[in-house]
């Protein structure tokens, strides 16, 4: 299928490693002129080298910090009227709820909430005049289901979700669709470092913890950034343009519901 994104440009935040690459990997693919970004300079350099020569796409990397004024104003003036944003960045650090001060939720929803929404403000009026536009967040699986030691991410996530729901529905009639896509477990780096985290305050090794995350995920596995690259294409793609507002779950079955 051509998804139609041809010489579109695509920003893809917090991208030189795992979901946020494979985004960018798999719009490159379809042809689409890329701004990556990442705070580290050396494996943003590399992930631009590796998509160019596996895509011959026009990869432009910004390094700097997303959640930093400074960073948005750099890869914003990389690529001022992008026909496609993808919106991702680390996400905050587990714990124990009595241990976070202001400034910890400050940064976490500096970071999951208002980063996303301050980038979508800067690019929306001109995907509404050009009468094309495809945001997709990176939010989380914890939004529909709260994971205990990670209060910051259920909470700044949720409050990028609300927002997001009213403001797609304003924006869907001039063909600027706002999707958020929910990654379960995926095999990335920050799937490695919590399983290390799991293991060090259970006593199991990391083996043990991934074996179970595998034994207890209905696929039987946990997934492939790869496979959600690709569907973050299609969500950017010209077939997408009735699909607005959506969560859409990639988490091999993990949240247990018969209807959404
Ligand atoms: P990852 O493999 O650790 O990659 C994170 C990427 O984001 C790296 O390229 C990193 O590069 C970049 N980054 C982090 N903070 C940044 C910032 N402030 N500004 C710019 N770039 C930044 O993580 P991932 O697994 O792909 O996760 C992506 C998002 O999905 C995270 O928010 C994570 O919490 C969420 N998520 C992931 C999973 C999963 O199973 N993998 C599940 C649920 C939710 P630098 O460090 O060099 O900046």
């Amino acid at each position: 299928m051509d998804l139609g994104i041809g010489g579109k440009r695509a920003i893809v935040c917090a991208a030189s490693k795992g979901l946020g690459r494979a985004c960018a990997m798999a719009l490159a693919r379809e042809g689409a002129a890329l701004v990556i970004n990442a705070r580290g300079e050396a494996a943003l350099e590399e992930t631009a080298a590796a998509i160019r020569a596996t895509t011959g796409a026009s990869v432009t990397a910004i390094a700097g910090d997303i959640t930093s004024e400074a960073g948005r104003a750099a890869v914003l003036a990389a690529c001022p009227e992008p026909d496609i944003l993808v919106n991702n960045a680390g996400g905050p650090p587990a714990g124990d709820f009595r241990n976070w001060s202001r400034e910890d939720w400050i940064k976490a929803i500096d970071a999951n909430m208002l980063t996303p929404i301050a980038l979508i403000r800067a690019v929306i009026d001109g995907m509404i005049a050009r009468r094309f536009g495809r945001v997709v967040n990176i939010t989380s699986a914890s939004v529909k289901s709260p994971i205990p030691s990670l209060g910051m991410s259920n909470g700044a996530r949720a409050g990028l979700t609300g927002f997001v729901g009213g403001l797609a529905r304003q924006v869907a009639r001039h063909n600027v669709c706002i999707n958020n896509m929910l990654p379960g477990p995926f095999l990335t780096d920050r799937l490695r470092s919590n399983a290390a985290e799991l293991a060090q305050a259970s006593g199991r090794t990391v083996e043990q913890v991934m074996q179970e995350r595998v034994r207890t995920n209905p696929a039987g596995r946990v997934g492939d950034p790869e496979e959600f690259g690709f569907a973050c294409a299609f969500l950017c793609s010209t077939h997408a343009g009735f699909i607005v507002g959506q969560n859409l779950l990639l988490d091999g079955g993990a949240f247990n519901s018969s209807m959404g």
